[in-house]
């Protein structure tokens, strides 16, 4: 008996075991931010949060027109194709002509994804194998980082220092590392930081891609949140962009759609190619009546981008002022919906954060939630009411900083 019952005691702990790649998740970075929230919340305190990057404001009047007109239509209750709507893709490319004046072959160098965060993740299943090397920013977007864990393959993280611009060195990456890499990710105008790259840097990526074999892969998630008059270029207009790399584009930050779920990704049909067919055996493709909304957005009236932005922009100058008013060291950025603001020195991000809260109930992201070379920096994102911004101004103003 003592043998059957270690049998069956076996048998559940394989069934109840999750995968590696569950194990090696990291833990939920703001576990102890929560906390304070909840803290605060419980004491009656009105929290204002400057966490979470997700425009407040609402999706565009005539885009939604779009999906009330298509969701009556039969055809769009069906499954959709992987590789979208052919007049999707037709309207992308149009866009990236008129945009960024990159021509595209709408049949073979564009994927529609369901937002860039799922064709993020998904990359790292056509490109890395268990072994193979990713070469990836810190601080970062966490997806790159993540889903090269789930492909089995090593993240090399490249620190971006305010002295280099917040632009990865390629000459310090190692040469066995080189060697290893397979893909190397960038992001510009870049979540966390707000820096910005030209296409002299994206030219220089695509060159370092082509001499050691590693596909260039661009998250261009917020080209089109720039203020100042900022024009944020995109990758594929290097010289030998499309020959080295791929570009992700989202709606979600550009046409205030994080929760409609639509991007893209765009370049070389060595690179397009394998994500579709990795797609077409994981998900099947975005609801009909969404890709009609990007048709909308895409084709529609693109001024509501510069009156979005100029939103955008007016909180950014306040939140500057309040962070410099209390010492703290920050670049105003020209694109982007973050503040990344230096703390004073020999504090921790996750110090100032947690003082914050509880001094003032402001939430804030501390640094190294986006790695380790984060650390030192706290990052405020702009996408809350105006009202919230003003009280949150305040009371970050009459915050005792040291
Ligand atoms: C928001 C964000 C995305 C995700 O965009 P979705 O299209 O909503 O998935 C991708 N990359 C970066 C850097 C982001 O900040």
């Amino acid at each position: 008996m003592p043998q059957a019952e270690g049998v069956s005691a076996q048998a559940e702990r394989v069934f109840m075991r999750t995968a590696e790649r569950v194990r090696n998740l990291p833990p939920y970075l703001f576990v102890e931010i929560s906390r304070k929230i909840a803290e605060q919340r419980e004491k009656g305190v009105r929290v204002i949060s400057f966490g979470i990057g997700d425009p407040d404001l609402p999706t565009h009047p005539h885009i939604l027109e779009a999906l009330h007109e298509h969701t009556d239509v039969p055809a769009n209750h069906r499954y959709p194709e992987t590789e979208g709507l052919p007049e999707l893709r037709e309207c992308i490319a149009r866009w990236m002509a008129q945009r960024f004046e990159v021509a595209l072959d709408p049949a073979t160098e564009i994927v529609p994804l369901i937002g860039a965060k799922e064709g993020i993740a998904n990359s790292a299943l056509c490109f890395i194998d268990p072994g193979d090397v990713a070469l990836v920013p810190d601080p970062a977007y966490p997806v790159y980082a993540i889903g090269t864990m789930f492909a089995g393959g090593i993240s090399h993280t490249m620190p971006l220092t305010e002295e280099n611009g917040f632009l990865p060195d390629l000459d310090a990456i190692p040469a066995d590392v080189r060697e290893q890499a397979r893909v190397l990710w960038i992001n510009y105008p870049n979540n966390p930081t707000g820096a910005l790259a030209d296409i002299d840097f994206f030219e220089r990526a695509a060159q370092f891609g082509l001499d050691h074999e590693i596909a260039v892969l661009h998250d261009n998630a917020y080209c089109d949140v720039t203020f100042d008059g900022y024009e944020a270029p995109a990758y594929l207009q290097a010289p030998s962009g499309k020959a080295a790399g791929m570009e992700y584009f989202s709606l979600s930050k550009t046409f205030n759609m994080t929760g409609w779920r639509l991007g893209w990704a765009c370049g070389n049909v060595e690179l397009v190619d394998p994500l579709l067919r990795v797609k077409s055996n994981i998900d099947s493709g975005i609801p009909q009546a969404i890709q009609q909304m990007a048709i909308a957005a895409l084709d529609g009236d693109q001024s509501v981008i510069e009156a979005n932005n100029a939103i955008i922009q007016k909180r950014r100058d306040k939140v500057v002022n309040a962070l410099r008013s209390i010492g703290l060291e920050v670049t105003n950025p020209k694109a982007s919906l973050y503040i990344w603001a230096r703390i004073p020195e020999g504090d921790t991000s996750a110090d100032f954060a947690a003082r914050l809260i509880e001094e003032q109930g402001v939430v804030v992201t501390p640094g190294n939630g986006y790695g380790p070379a984060g650390e030192g920096y706290i990052r405020l994102s702009l996408t809350l009411p105006d009202n919230e911004v003003d009280e949150g101004v305040e009371r970050i103003a009459a915050f005792t900083s040291q």
